[in-house]
C-alpha cells in the first residue's frame, strides 16, 4: 500500500464510522434472520418437524457467509491490503450494506452526510488497496462536476470543456491543464445522466470523480463494477454554486493511478 493517506489525520475517523457502522448493521442483519428463523420455526413444525432442522441450517449457513464477507471487508479495510475477493465484496459494500448503513446511521446520531464520507473514503482506500495494475492514460477519466464552473462564465464546457477559454478564474482552467499533462480525458457533467452517457461513451477503465457526498455515492454505486476513486469538492459558497477543488489531491491520485512512462 501507498502511502497515498496518513493513518493519524481524518481519513482514520471516517474509516472508523464505516466499520462502526458495517459491525452494526451486521449485527441487525443476523438480528432480523433470528428473529424471522425463530417465527418461521413455529409455522414450520405445525407443517412438517423436519422443516425445522432446514430453517436452522439455512440461517447458520447465512450467518456464516454473511460473517465471512464482513470479517474480510472489515480486515482489507484496517490492513488496507488486498485480500481475495476484495474486488466483490466491495461490490457487496456498495450494492448490499451501503443502503442500509445510510438508513442506521441517522438513528444513531451520525448524519447521511457522514456516512457517504466515509464510504467514499473507504471505497477509495479499498481501490487503493487492489491497485496493483497502473492503467494507461488514454483509459482514465477525470469526471468534473458542472457547479466547478464560475456560475457567470458563459462558456458551454459541458457539450464541450475545449470550450472553455481558460481565464483562470475557476479550477477548470487548471484541471484542463493537468488534463493535458497527463493526457488523460477530461468530461464535465450536470448529472447522473449525463454522467453515464460520458462514461459509455469513454470507456475508462478507471474514472476519478470530483462531487459532493451525495452524488459521488450514486456514481460509485450505479457505474460499479467500475472503479471510481472520488474526491469530494469544496463548497465555500454553499452547495452546486462556485464550487472548488483541490488540484494537487487530484494529481496525487492521477500518479497513483496511471502508468507513467
Ligand atoms: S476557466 Fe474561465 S472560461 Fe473556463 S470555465 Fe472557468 S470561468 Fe469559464
Amino acid at each position: 500500500m501507498n502511502n497515498f493517506n496518513s493513518d493519524n489525520n481524518p481519513q482514520s475517523s471516517k474509516k472508523r464510522i464505516f466499520i462502526g457502522l458495517l459491525g452494526m448493521t451486521f449485527a441487525l442483519i443476523m438480528l432480523l434472520i433470528l428473529a424471522g428463523g425463530w417465527i418461521a420455526t413455529i409455522g414450520l413444525n405445525h407443517l412438517h418437524p423436519s422443516l425445522t432442522p432446514i430453517a436452522k441450517i439455512v440461517a447458520g449457513v447465512t450467518f456464516v457467509v454473511l460473517s465471512g464477507i464482513i470479517s474480510a471487508l472489515i480486515f482489507s479495510i484496517l490492513l488496507e491490503k488486498e485480500l481475495p475477493f476484495t474486488h466483490k465484496i466491495r461490490g457487496l459494500g456498495i450494492k448490499l450494506f451501503l443502503p442500509m448503513m445510510e438508513l442506521l446511521g441517522p438513528r444513531l446520531g451520525i448524519s447521511k452526510e457522514r456516512v457517504r464520507n466515509s464510504f467514499i473514503e473507504t471505497n477509495n482506500r479499498l481501490l487503493l488497496s487492489g491497485n496493483r495494475h497502473k492503467i494507461s492514460p488514454d483509459k482514465m477519466l477525470l469526471l468534473l462536476p458542472h457547479c466547478l464552473q464560475m456560475a457567470d462564465c458563459q462558456r458551454r464546457i459541458t457539450t464541450s470543456i475545449d470550450n472553455c477559454k481558460q481565464c483562470g478564474k475557476c479550477n477548470i482552467d487548471g484541471l484542463i491543464k493537468l488534463a493535458q499533462n497527463y493526457k488523460i480525458r477530461i468530461a464535465v457533467a450536470t448529472g447522473g445522466t449525463l454522467a453515464r452517457k460520458i462514461v459509455r461513451d469513454h470507456k475508462p477503465k478507471l474514472i476519478i470523480a470530483v462531487a459532493c457526498e451525495r452524488d459521488l455515492t450514486s456514481g460509485i454505486h450505479d457505474t460499479f463494477p467500475l472503479p471510481v476513486y472520488g474526491i469530494l469538492n469544496q463548497r465555500p459558497e454553499g452547495p452546486c454554486w462556485n464550487t472548488k477543488v483541490d488540484t494537487l489531491e487530484i494529481e496525487k491520485a492521477l500518479q497513483t493511478f496511471l502508468k507513467i512512462p
